[in-house]
């Protein structure tokens, strides 16, 4: 059953949950869901739209989205290609609808995401219209609804679209600090980057039925752990009962729904501080380097070196005095993060870092520097501890990616990295992060939305492994070294991007040769990078550190009044 209505559609469809054969208009009439089975098809923006907000209430936002190939990338198709494929298909300019409605009577903004359009995947251009909706929740003082259906992050736009998840997540949290309701409706299926940003941290969680929510796919979960899903795992029945969810409504009441919730917080015009924009955004330069050129899959290679130093090693090496700190307080202690309070040429701070370790024993022992959510959580209170005590944060991002298990689904590892984004996003003192080895998709960017992102010349950073990217964009499985260098996850390549303040040079061959010159090397580059942010007055840090992560969303998408 197909949710779109083609010119010159046939009068008949048949749903894709029983096969029953039915009158098309009949099916629109019911919403798209079946009479038959109550399978819920997915809806096109336009559809959703004209199904959630008060007729001929919706006002689109005035910009559209233009050409976004941020990173140029190719892989048996250009990316422009599938662009352009994707707004003849949907007659939309991206991924994203959005604007202002009313719900019920009640005012909000919204954005609702669209699966056909690239999967509904979350890229630079997606990015900055959700930012912008949230933007202009805080403007008029609405709330915010936002629709998620996606597979995560867009990876032709390699680590932007990870950044993404950060410029959003920093325009929820302006919207949290003044008191105004965020509410996200996930809707079937939402995945990835967006499940683990904006789609969860949002003060309501809605789920319509049928929904499927995670951080990571169901078959990308039964590869890495070789183990069969249990029974409605990831349905918005299992999200309910793992807490993760608010409640589940069906399609039919999710406008009544909604309309009670935004009329139940409707704020009061005098309960809150005079709102503000945020500044316009400054004009920066990008960073350049002078890193000399290896190929980005030997870097890979030599980024999962398991002879490089791990967060362990520096903490001996680099730093003074450590003293680890465990547990997240809710019942669980990950091995795959550690922190703690320690001191960078006598000056007390907070570390935290994802560990490996050098032998197979080990690498199991800290489950390959893969954080569950209480890993997040553990982290998410360390740093909060470390704001609370006025110490500045350095974190060592060493990751292939959040723990992609079964109990770590359970167990809400969307929502727990979401928290951590959010969080740091606003943090109250200065974060240095430097990617040591691997910065692994959203379980890297949980512990890097910082004041400086530093990455060690044989570091990688990437919004999906190269094996991943290959194995949904190429035939064959022999496509990672082409896909690695498509991803532009380097860091040079990276520090061009603005995803990336400064490349850390490594001694001769690699960081695994010469553990003890590299730790110097890391000391100094902290040093120089952190220094000067202890001067900065808080307030001043996070509008920074805001508009860091704010100009990934409009320097890159280009996104300009009019176009399309
Ligand atoms: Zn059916």
């Amino acid at each position: 059953m197909t949710a779109t209505a083609p010119s010159g559609e046939s009068l008949w469809s048949r749903c894709g949950g029983c096969a029953a054969l039915l009158y098309r208009k009949r099916l629109r009439r019911n919403l798209d869901v079946c009479p038959e089975c109550g399978l819920h098809a997915r809806l096109a923006a336009p559809e959703r739209v004209s199904q959630l907000a008060d007729p001929g209430s919706f006002r689109p936002l005035p910009e559209h989205a233009v050409e976004v190939d941020p990173i140029g990338f190719v892989d048996v198709l250009p990316y422009s290609h599938r662009l352009a494929a994707a707004r003849a298909d949907t007659g939309l300019a991206e991924a994203v609808l959005c604007g202002t409605a009313t719900i019920g009577g009640s005012r909000c903004a919204l954005a609702v995401m669209d699966f056909r359009f690239l999967g509904g995947s979350l890229g630079c251009a997606v990015g900055e219209l959700i930012t912008r909706t949230a933007e202009q929740a805080l403007e008029l003082d609405i709330a915010l609804v936002l629709v998620t259906a996606s597979g995560g992050a867009r990876m032709q736009e390699g680590a932007l679209s990870l950044m993404q998840m950060a410029t959003v997540s920093q325009a929820m949290a302006a919207l949290r600090e003044v008191g105004l309701l965020t509410v996200s409706v996930l809707t079937d299926p939402t995945y990835g980057g967006v499940a683990a940003s904006f789609a969860t941290s949002a003060d309501l969680v809605l789920a319509e039925s049928g929904t499927r929510m995670g951080f990571a796919g169901p078959r990308v979960i039964r590869q890495v752990t070789g183990r069969n899903l249990p029974e409605g795992f990831q349905t918005a029945e299992f999200l309910l009962r793992h807490g993760q969810v608010d409640m589940v409504v069906p399609r039919h009441a999710l406008r009544a729904r909604l309309a009670t919730l935004l009329a139940a917080t409707r704020r009061r015009a005098t309960n809150r501080p005079g709102a503000t924009a945020p500044p316009p955004e400054a004009s920066r330069p990008m960073p350049t380097s002078r890193t000399p050129v290896r190929d980005a899959w030997e870097t890979v290679r030599l980024a999962r070196h398991p002879g490089r130093p791990t967060t362990l090693d520096y903490l001996e090496t680099t730093f003074d005095g450590f003293t680890e700190l465990h547990g997240d307080r809710l019942g669980g202690d990950c091995p795959a993060v550690v922190g703690g309070l320690a001191r960078l040429d006598g000056r007390h701070l907070m570390v935290i870092g994802h560990q490996k370790g050098h032998t197979t024993a080990e690498l199991a022992a800290r489950n390959f520097g893969m954080a569950t959510p209480a890993g997040h959580r553990k982290a998410l209170r360390l740093m909060r501890l470390a704001a609370r005590l006025g110490l500045p944060v350095v974190t060592l991002v060493d990751t292939p990616g959040a723990d992609p298990g079964v109990e770590a689904e359970e167990h809400g590892q969307a929502a727990a990295i979401a928290e951590n984004i959010l969080t740091l996003s606003v943090l109250p003192t200065p974060v240095v992060t430097v990617v040591i080895g691997e910065g692994g998709s959203g379980g890297a960017l949980a512990l890097a939305v910082a004041d400086r992102v530093l990455m060690l010349q044989h570091a990688v950073y990437s919004v999906i492994s190269p094996e991943g990217c290959a194995a949904i964009l190429w035939p064959g499985r022999t496509a990672a070294p082409q896909a690695a260098r498509a991803l532009r996850l380097t860091a040079p390549d990276l520090c061009r991007l603005g995803v990336v303040d400064e490349v850390v040079p490594e001694p001769d061959g690699s960081a695994a040769d010469d553990p003890e010159a590299t730790a110097r090397t890391v000391r100094q580059a902290l040093l120089a990078n952190l220094l000067p942010l202890l001067d900065v007055p808080t307030v001043t840090l996070v509008q920074r550190r805001r508009r860091r992560f704010r100009r990934f969303g409009a320097a890159r998408a280009g996104v300009r009044a009019g176009a399309r």
